[in-house]
């Protein structure tokens, strides 16, 4: 193909990219009133409601868009991308979009879900053994295939335009601004590219705002352990669960400084308060939104004994019906070794008075 050909062929692929962006609505931002909690407000930015169910939209768009400006993306090339599930399903649907091939790898231990909604949006799933490093499978299999290595740890934290473009943080402040509490206490997300701590915290500086960021992540988890020595070869100490946080080593997006505190949740906790959001807000999310419902009761019970009110922001991260085999399945459960009704008791106790 001749250069020109193949320029023309990236300007229509990123005017592609600009109708998919208009046609779509930003997410909600639900707030949910806790009576334990007297003026003290908890509001949750549904990132389950993109058009691929998660958070992930946001990075995909801009992995393509990141990937087609700095040329590394041509006509017929496909892409490749390592993946726990949720960016592949996002991915794959902008690959759709664009009319480009797509190889997602997955660890063998990826919901079941997230693997038919991949193979139904007509993109390869190369399942290896929980463990391997799939960054280092897809970067090969992207050089031995000229596949675009959309490489979503490498890149998520720069891909991402953080001072603006309604990133999730923009999106989030302009939606509080009329509220009671427009400037949040806390901003609690979880860690698995890194790249919403990094554009959250990174946001809340540049717009100089006293927002705290807090990062949800399952105990044990890579993050915790690098955060408190600011050591990137930080490992996770035990694995978890929950999907799409809780990574095994420090990935290159883990900004660190950004990050004013780390809460790390059990994996039996995260679950029950999984659960609960779906009685709080009447839809099932994963496992991670959990997590972050988790630490939200525990900063606002600081903020509560400080006496203190104010707002406290979270991300509902992925749908939920990803996990009925899963997360939402009492014998699957129970296989794991999670006790579903201690963690209800650890998250009512967390709700109460
Ligand atoms: C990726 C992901 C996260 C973490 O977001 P990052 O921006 O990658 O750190 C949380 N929950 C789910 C379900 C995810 O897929």
């Amino acid at each position: 193909m001749t250069p020109a050909a193949d320029r023309r062929w990236v300007h229509a692929a990123l005017a592609e990219l600009a109708r998919e962006a208009a046609r779509s609505a930003d997410t909600h931002l639900l707030r949910v009133d806790l009576p334990g909690f007297p003026g003290i407000r908890f509001y949750f930015k549904d990132e389950a409601a993109h058009p691929t169910g998660s958070l992930k939209h946001r990075l995909a768009r801009s992995l393509f868009l990141y990937a087609l400006c700095n040329g590394r993306l041509g006509e017929g090339q496909g892409a490749i991308d390592a993946s726990s599930g949720s960016t592949a399903i996002s991915e794959a649907w902008f690959a759709r979009l664009l009319g480009l091939r797509f190889v997602a790898v997955m660890p063998d231990c990826t919901a079941p879900g997230k693997v038919r909604l991949i193979r139904a949006l007509g993109a390869d799933c190369v399942l290896v053994p929980r463990g391997t490093d799939a960054s280092a499978v897809a970067r090969e299999r992207a050089r031995r295939e000229g596949l675009c290595f959309l490489d979503q740890f490498g890149l998520a934290e720069r891909a991402t335009d953080w001072r603006g473009n309604n990133n999730i943080a923009e999106s989030i402040l302009a939606q509080m601004a009329a509220e009671t509490d427009p400037v949040p206490a806390w901003i609690v997300c979880g860690a698995g590219t890194g790249g919403t701590s990094a554009t959250v915290g990174r946001y809340l500086r540049y717009r100089r705002l006293d927002t705290r960021v807090c990062v949800a992540e399952p105990t044990g988890g890579a993050f915790a352990t690098g955060w408190r020595s600011r050591d990137p070869q930080g490992l996770a100490s035990q694995p978890t669960l929950i999907e799409g946080i809780g990574r095994p080593r420090v990935e290159p997006g883990f900004l660190f400084d950004v990050v004013d505190r780390v809460e790390e949740v059990d994996d039996a906790d995260s679950i029950a308060a999984a659960w609960r959001l779906e009685s709080l807000i009447g839809r099932r999310y994963g496992g991670s939104s959990g997590t972050n419902f988790v630490a939200c009761l525990r900063l606002a019970r600081a903020l509560r004994d400080e006496g203190r009110r104010g707002s406290i922001v979270s991300l509902l991260c992925d749908r939920g019906d990803r996990y009925e085999e899963t997360l939402f399945d009492p014998a699957w459960l129970s296989d794991q070794g999670i006790e579903l009704a201690a963690g209800r008791a650890t998250v009512a106790a967390l709700e109460s008075a």
